[in-house]
């Protein structure tokens, strides 16, 4: 299937220059998002994986579907506020100032092979930082699976040492 023809670009969103990728018209035609979600689904099966990790919030949208079709669990990762137990946190800078990132302390068990999930890949620091979570808590980052990738900001090579997957590319 076409997946790329099911995204919608929005001119100039949310700032002037950038080309936003709308996945609500992909997540809207049921076949569609079934097929992507059964594609990262094929791609994650044989790696035995313990648990999901989703960013918020549309990596809450991609993850929850795939941990549920493999029978596994799913763990959030949030902006700062938001996660009500104790919490693990990392800081990650944008291109102007920063921004953190943040896990329920006792939401990954030491040794556990997690997958994370989100719906697109463009610098890459979200990842790390939803990375560097999983790994402060003593998980092993085994997969990331995007449904896009906007290539031309690299964010592969910031992930060098992960096993990074997309079904879009830009
Ligand atoms: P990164 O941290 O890789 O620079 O940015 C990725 C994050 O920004 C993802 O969590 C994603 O949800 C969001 N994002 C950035 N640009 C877009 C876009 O064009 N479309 C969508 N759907 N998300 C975007």
């Amino acid at each position: 299937m076409d997946l790329k023809q099911k995204i919608r670009e929005i001119k100039d969103f949310p700032k002037e220059g950038v080309s936003f990728k709308d996945i609500t018209t992909l997540m809207q035609d049921g076949e569609a998002f079934k097929y992507a979600i059964d594609e990262f689904i094929k791609n994650l099966k044989d790696k035995n994986i313990d648990i999901v990790v989703g960013p918020e919030a549309r990596g809450f949208l991609t993850g929850t579907p795939v941990a549920y079709g493999m029978g596994v669990g799913f763990v959030p990762v949030r902006k700062p506020g938001k996660l009500p137990y104790e919490t693990e946190s990392y800081q990650y800078g944008l291109e102007y100032g920063s921004d953190t990132l943040q896990i329920h302390k006792d939401a990954i068990k030491p040794g556990q092979r997690v997958a994370i999930v989100d719906d697109l890949l463009a610098t890459g620091g979200t990842m790390e930082a939803a990375a560097a979570l999983i790994e402060k808590l003593g998980g092993e980052v085994v997969s990331m699976q995007f449904l896009i990738e906007l290539e031309s900001l690299n964010g592969r090579e910031k992930l060098s040492k992960y096993d990074v997957n997309s079904l879009i590319k830009y």
